[in-house]
């Protein structure tokens, strides 16, 4: 049995989903444009002010509205890290609760070999299935691109063409049911979901909520047009009427 297979395994109910989308429409409170979470996002290279930060795009602004939602704390470009190969990197997130990182990357920006990087120097050593780490793996980065949905097409595991298992491919295809899936820097396919136990939302690569650390059984990841688990849009370098905004 393969991790992946692991988390085929869990169970779904509609009750348990129905619950974990209201807890999350609840939980969002930023008045932005919502538009679904693989809704095509372009990028949009000017200061964008969300939440009292001014960002340097649209789209990092997105995601910091969007991890509200979720409940996952972020720090935005906290620190200058020196990777091992003596380049300077800012990552874009730090997100202290889940030990991860997140690299904002648009369509058609495919350069994330800083963010590769820096996600190999935060790796254990370990074995992955018998890590021990508070961290399993290490810490993670997460390639932060407008998620899609699943394709067995885009799946490391099926990345040997020499040998193309093309029914491995459509049973991977069909029990994925369309999920969205994120590259982490180990190469490792990573879901996002919530976690039921403590209500925040997680990355997740195996069966354990990144913030409690609990089993995630019982949840799953998400799926695309969902009510409540939106990509919160966020334009404009300042909403209009919003008298928080600092007076330039
Ligand atoms: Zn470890
Ligand atoms: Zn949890």
């Amino acid at each position: 049995m393969t991790i992946q297979d692991d988390w085929h395994n869990w169970t779904v109910g509609e009750a348990v989903e129905t619950a974990m989308h209201q807890q999350i429409t609840r939980a969002g409170h930023v008045p932005g444009q919502p538009g679904a979470l693989d809704g095509g996002m372009t990028i949009e290279a000017l200061p964008t002010w969300y939440g009292g930060t001014t960002f340097r795009s649209a789209l990092e602004a997105s995601w910091a509205a969007t991890l509200d939602t979720l409940r996952i704390a972020w720090e935005y470009e906290p620190e200058t890290v020196t990777l091992p190969s003596g380049a300077t990197y800012i990552p874009d997130f730090k997100l202290p609760d889940i030990g991860a990182w997140l690299e904002v990357k648009g369509t058609g920006v495919p350069r994330v070999e800083k963010a590769i990087e820096f996600g190999k120097s935060l790796a254990c050593d370990c074995d992955f299935r018998s890590c021990a780490c508070w961290w399993r793996g290490g810490e993670l980065v997460v390639i932060g691109h407008p998620p899609a949905p699943y394709s067995a097409w885009s799946d490391p595991q099926f990345a040997d063409v020499e040998n193309i298992n093309y029914r491995a491919m459509a049973n991977a295809q069909r029990r994925h049911g369309g999920h969205p899936n994120w590259t982490s820097t180990r190469g490792r396919t990573l879901w996002l979901t919530r976690c039921q136990d403590c209500n925040r939302g997680t990355w997740f690569d195996w069966g354990q909520c990144r913030a409690c650390h609990g089993p995630l059984a019982g949840t799953r990841g998400y799926r695309p047009g969902e009510a409540g688990v939106e990509f919160r849009r966020i334009t404009g370098p300042k909403p209009a009427g919003d008298e928080s905004a600092e007076a330039a």
